[in-house]
């Protein structure tokens, strides 16, 4: 695995620790009700926000190797489109390094 999918791996897994807070604070909120997340995606430069209720952001977290983007922020070297919504797409890692980095950083496990 080369530098840059290293670093596509390693900025994925920073966002989606951003989210984790972002839903800690927003748990208090209705449970339909949308909040903003960030896309996950590999670009560091990237801060769209990615709209999803909560329990569109859980379904996501269930499996260490999804992330949430925006669409078309998809890194198709790595990973490729699982889900679409009107509103955001999940991405799920392939090949050894990339997700293993999405494994090992995974807040919840
Ligand atoms: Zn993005």
């Amino acid at each position: 695995m080369d530098s840059r999918q290293q670093r596509v791996a390693k900025n994925e897994a920073l966002f989606r620790r951003v989210n984790e807070r972002i839903e800690e604070i927003n748990e208090t909120l209705a449970g339909d009700s949308e909040s903003d997340f960030l896309c996950e995606c590999g670009n560091d430069d990237c801060t769209s926000p990615v709209s999803l209720t909560l329990a569109e952001y859980e379904e996501v977290r269930r499996d260490p190797t999804h992330f949430l983007i925006a669409h078309g922020h998809e890194v198709v070297d790595v990973e490729r489109v699982i889900r679409e919504t009107d509103r955001y797409a999940v991405v799920k890692k392939f090949g050894g390094e990339a997700k293993r980095i999405a494994v090992e950083t995974d807040p919840r496990s």
